[in-house]
């Protein structure tokens, strides 16, 4: 058996995502350009040569 209910929680709509580099603005119903881009986040590691726990930039 299942028991289940229903919520209204509100939900993050992504309206476009704007390129670090060039600053071009790219929505999600632009399809071709939206599919092709690459997105990284990260940090250094201990040791690493970019610094402990420094943010990765692209
Ligand atoms: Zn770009």
């Amino acid at each position: 058996m299942v028991i289940t209910h229903i919520e209204n929680q509100p939900v993050e709509v992504l309206d476009a995502v704007v390129c670090d580099v060039c600053g071009i603005r790219i929505t999600p119903d632009n399809y071709t350009e939206y599919a092709e881009m690459v997105r990284a986040s990260g940090m250094g590691g201990f040791g690493s040569v970019i610094g402990d726990g420094a943010p990765m930039v692209t």
